[in-house]
């Protein structure tokens, strides 16, 4: 390397790093490579297009600055984008590029050879959606694991929360799933765990995004021809933390990239997190490929808390609050509110609310009201059960001729409504819909659930016994 090159950097690298927060320096700053110096002008080599676009929004001026106090008005910057090329086998390739900047840095009267021209360069390009996200995390410091109370429906996940906060990428754990119902706390746990990574090790870029953000992303930027950018955008991420993946069912394009970029992540030893309402098994139109990815590491489920557990996060959450209310009232909302935390905070907030807001006493006549209201407004589920009862009534089977082995054409398709409708109508598995009905497999289920929906577009008597099932069935 260019010796000069490499001293003119330098001194600009300790003028910036005394004036930028040290995570934006070790982020954008020094991945850079000083490559040439001739007549003023200062060649320094970007990892991506992204990357370029990036310092020259956020840092030109600060780079200007430090350019021109060495050499003098007259310094000039060129960026070289060196890009690996993730697909296909061409070679990596390298564009030059001037410093834009608003003429700021005169390099619009220099003219700087383009190889492999491309039009879109000349203009700043922009990947939407991309340029919002924060590259420092995305996350909610409130989401901690000191609040995230533990009890048996959450030991194993938060344990494995903590293990991996300890050494991101350095546990089996990798990637780590982390998968239940509806406000169980999967969101909060995989917030708590990039948050404790930042705390202990700052320097690290840890990265928190929804499934569906990424999916809008990754959409754009196949629009504006940047897939190579988003690719890479995401490749140099420490921790990746991706929310609700079921999202990415059916949706093969962002898999594929995902695949890739995971690859690329944890062949890195990076650390990679996951959260799905679903177990991998019960992911459904999601490719084999990935999912055996992220079978890889450790699913850890998060199940619906028990009664203590219950109780603690509410006393937690009315401490945290500062505010009082008496034990039974406690023990009530948490006996009568069981499947879901976000519920069970809500009733809680609203008794809260409801007391000061009427100047009562919080009582348990109010817990009661308060509670009974919350309940009805979370439309109840049914059991399996009772969907196999009605299934076979309408039928008119009984329920073991239902699940017997038969192959009977009508009992099958009872079989297969009944499957179908537990899947449509509760939060079961399709292994535990498939072992309480007549202990089937998942595929089995599964295929039930296809065949249903075929037939009921191509079977009109069909397509009657489902709408009748479901006026039956509706609650
Ligand atoms: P999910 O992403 O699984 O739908 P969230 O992470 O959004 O659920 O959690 C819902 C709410 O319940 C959040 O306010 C969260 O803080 C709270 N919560 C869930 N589990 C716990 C827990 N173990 N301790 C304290 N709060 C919890
Ligand atoms: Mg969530």
């Amino acid at each position: 390397m260019n010796q000069t090159a490499q001293t003119v950097w330098n001194n600009c690298l300790s003028f910036i790093k005394d004036n930028i927060q040290p995570q934006a320096y070790k982020t954008w700053f020094a991945p850079i490579k000083a490559v040439k110096f001739t007549d003023n002008s200062l060649s320094i080599q970007v990892p991506s297009k992204f990357f370029y676009e990036w310092l020259e929004e956020h840092y030109v001026k600060i780079l200007k600055v430090a350019l021109t106090k060495q050499l003098g008005e007259n310094a000039k910057l060129v960026y070289i984008i060196k890009m690996e090329n993730t697909y296909g086998n061409k070679e990596p390739f390298t564009e030059k590029i001037p410093s834009t900047n608003r003429g700021s840095l005169k390099s619009q009267n220099v003219e700087v050879p383009l190889k492999n021209k491309n039009p879109e360069l000349k203009n700043p390009f922009i990947i939407p959606g991309i340029r919002n996200v924060k590259i420092e995390s995305q996350l909610n410091p409130n989401y901690s694991f000191e609040n995230f109370l533990e009890g048996d429906s959450n030991r194993l996940a938060r344990n494995a929360g903590i293990a991996v906060a300890n050494k991101p990428g350095g546990t089996s754990f990798n990637p780590l799933l982390i998968f239940g119902g509806v406000g169980l706390g999967k969101t909060h746990l995989a917030h708590a765990i990039g948050v404790d990574i930042k705390d202990k090790y700052p320097e690290k870029t840890v990265l928190y995004i929804s499934a569906e953000k990424f999916t809008q992303q990754y959409i754009d930027a196949v629009k504006k021809n940047n897939r190579n950018d988003f690719i890479h955008f995401y490749q140099i991420i420490d921790v990746l933390i991706i929310d609700d993946v079921q999202f990415l069912s059916g949706k093969s394009g962002t898999q594929d990239v995902f695949f890739h970029i995971f690859n690329h992540l944890h062949q890195n030893g990076k650390q990679v997190i996951l959260t799905s309402d679903k177990a991998p098994v019960d992911m459904q139109d999601i490719e084999q490929r990935l999912l055996s990815r992220f079978k890889w590491g450790l699913s850890a489920e998060l199940q619906t808390p028990d009664f203590e557990t219950r109780v603690s996060i509410l006393k937690n959450k009315l401490y945290r609050d500062g505010v009082e209310i008496p034990e039974d009232i406690i023990e009530y909302v948490a006996k009568n509110i069981k499947s879901n935390v976000r519920e069970l905070e809500g009733a809680i907030i609203s008794l809260i609310a409801q007391s000061s807001f009427n100047k009562k006493e919080v009582t348990i006549s109010l817990a009661k009201d308060v509670v009974e209201k919350f309940v009805k407004n979370t439309k109840r589920e049914v059991s399996i059960d009772y969907i196999q009862k009605i299934v076979s009534d309408y039928f008119q089977m009984d329920v073991d001729t239902l699940q017997s082995k038969t192959r009977k054409r009508h009992i099958v398709q009872a079989r297969q409504l009944a499957m179908f409708f537990a899947k449509k109508l509760t939060k079961a598995s399709l292994a535990s819909i498939g072992s309480q009905i007549g202990k089937r497999d998942h595929a089995t289920v599964l295929h039930a659930c296809k065949t249903v929906n075929n037939l009921s577009s191509t079977d009109k008597q069909f397509k009657k016994y489902v709408e009748d099932l479901s006026k039956k069935l509706s609650i």
